[in-house]
Order: structure tokens, then C-alpha cells, then sequence
């Protein structure tokens, strides 16, 4: 028996969002383990300061600006990244956002925000990355849901049909795409400490509700993500596609 390999030498990762927040942390967890990256945001300041502080660790990385939104930028941003990497074994689809607010309150234009970055946008890259991926027959795709994407919670209207939508886009995509030798899977974290979540955090009763309600009593950590992402991305994970695996301190078991 060989046993699998959790190394990435040699393999090239595309993390949309990865200038900030999650995908900073997976870009760096990937870049740590061997792979080449890309990341892709839309601030060129964040993207640049991103970029230094990955390659100040040795690694190739490079900024690629583009808003997921945006068919066309995407197309391109792909295009770029396959050109100058040579190929994309890995795909972070990890761009997002939220607008909170109670269901009365939420404005069509909220949802559409919501709705166009999380899912659509997921979907375009998803679409632009799988086209190279097939022509590698080689691919580990890897979709950024949440645990909202399978529970309810108030003020998620948006936010939480964006992630059930991310839920079926995995499974649709692992029966898609299995014959060409690609994985997709997700990973739903619980609440993690971002620049996404700082201000939702900063109330000390809500605070305490989600600590509560985990079972390992915290808020989640970048570091927390490393091991899965790393996992999914790797050899590791060879014969698993569809899944959602959740990195959420226990929350889902009550
Ligand atoms: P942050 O706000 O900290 O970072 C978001 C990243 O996405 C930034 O790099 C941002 O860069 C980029 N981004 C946002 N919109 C676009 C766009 N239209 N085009 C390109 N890039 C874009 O968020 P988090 O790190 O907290 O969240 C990352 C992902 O993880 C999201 O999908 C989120 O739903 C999910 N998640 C987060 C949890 C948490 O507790 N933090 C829990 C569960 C899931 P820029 O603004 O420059 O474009």
C-alpha cells in the first residue's frame, strides 16, 4: 500500500478572495504545503499587500485582479492564471459576502448582491476553471459554503439560500465532473474570525450565543481551516467528491 500525500509540490491553486480573510489563510495553508497561487480580489492594495506577505514565505503567488461577478473578468483572470502557471490543479472558490437583516427589511437590491456574489459568482468560476480542468483530465475544486448553507439562522435570508445554492452546485458538479478526473467538494465553516465577521462578532451577547453554541466552546481561527483545505486539495482526498465537510467547532451535531 502507498499511502497518500498531503504535499502540493508542484501544484497550482486558484483562491478567489484570497486577498483577505479565509481565503488569505487557505492561500497561505496551500502556498505552505507546496502549491504555486493565485489569488484573485477586486482591491488591488489588498491584492498587492496579499501577494508580499505570501511570497515574503518563499512561495510563487501572484495578485489577479477581477470581480467575480463579472463573466468577462473572469474568463480573463482564468485565462491569465492558466497562461502564466502553466495550468490550475486547484480551485478555492471562496469569494463572498453578507448583508444581514431581518427578512422584512431586506431590500431586493441586498439580495441581489448577496445572491450575484456568492452563488453567481461562484458559478462563473466554477464554469471558467472546470473548462481548463477537463482539458487537464486533473482537477480539486473546492466551494467555500457555510453552515448556513443547511441550518437557519435569523438576519440569513440572502446568505443562506447563496450557500444552499453552493450545497447543490458541489453535488451537481462532483456528478459532472468525476469522469474527468476532478473532485469537487466544500467546506462550511461555522463563524470565523474575518474582516467579514468583525463588526457581527463585536456584540458581546451575540458573542457569546455562538460561542454557546459550538461544541468546542470558541469562534473558529484561520489555522482551523488549514488541515481541510490542505486535505481536499490533496492526494488525500482522491475518493471523496460532493461532500461538504464543515469546520464548525461541533455546532451541527445539536
Ligand atoms: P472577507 O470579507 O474577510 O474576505 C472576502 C474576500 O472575498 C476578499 O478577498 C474580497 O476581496 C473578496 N471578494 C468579495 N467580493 C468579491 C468579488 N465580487 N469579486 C472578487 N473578490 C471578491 O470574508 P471571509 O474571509 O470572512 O469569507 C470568505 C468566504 O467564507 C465567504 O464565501 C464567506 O461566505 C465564507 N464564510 C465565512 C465565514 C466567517 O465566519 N468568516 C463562515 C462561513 C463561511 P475584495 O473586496 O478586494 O474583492
Amino acid at each position: 500500500m502507498k499511502i497518500p500525500s498531503f504535499e502540493l509540490n508542484g501544484k497550482v491553486a486558484l483562491v478567489t478572495g484570497g486577498t483577505k480573510g479565509i481565503g488569505f489563510g487557505m492561500a497561505m495553508a496551500l502556498a505552505h504545503y507546496g502549491a504555486d497561487v493565485a489569488i484573485v480580489g477586486r482591491n488591488r492594495e489588498d491584492g498587492a499587500a496579499a501577494e508580499r506577505e505570501l511570497k515574503a514565505k518563499n512561495v510563487k503567488a501572484k495578485f489577479f485582479a477581477a470581480d467575480v461577478t463579472d463573466k468577462a473578468e473572469v474568463s480573463e483572470v482564468v485565462q491569465q492564471v492558466a497562461d502564466e502557471f502553466g495550468k490550475i490543479d486547484i480551485l478555492v472558490n471562496n469569494a463572498g459576502m453578507n448583508i444581514r437583516k431581518p427578512l422584512i427589511e431586506v431590500e431586493e437590491e441586498d439580495w441581489d448582491r448577496v445572491l450575484t456574489t456568492n452563488l453567481k459568482g461562484v458559478f462563473l468560476v466554477g464554469q471558467a476553471v472546470a473548462r481548463q480542468m477537463i482539458k487537464q483530465n486533473y482537477g480539486r475544486i473546492i466551494n467555500i459554503t457555510s453552515i448556513l448553507g443547511t441550518i437557519g439562522l435569523p438576519n440569513q435570508t440572502s446568505y443562506a439560500a447563496s450557500k444552499g445554492g453552493i450545497n447543490q452546485l458541489t453535488k451537481v458538479w462532483a456528478c459532472e465532473l468525476a469522469p474527468h478526473n476532478i473532485t469537487v467538494n466544500a467546506i462550511g465553516p461555522a463563524y470565523i474570525r474575518t474582516p467579514m465577521t468583525k463588526d457581527w462578532l463585536a456584540d458581546p451577547k451575540r458573542y457569546e450565543n455562538i460561542v454557546g453554541s459550538t461544541l468546542l466552546n470558541r469562534i473558529g481561527d484561520l489555522e482551523d481551516l488549514a488541515g481541510p483545505v490542505v486535505f481536499l486539495a490533496s492526494d488525500a482526498s482522491a475518493y471523496i467528491t460532493g461532500q461538504v465537510l464543515y469546520v464548525d467547532g461541533g455546532w451541527l451535531v445539536r
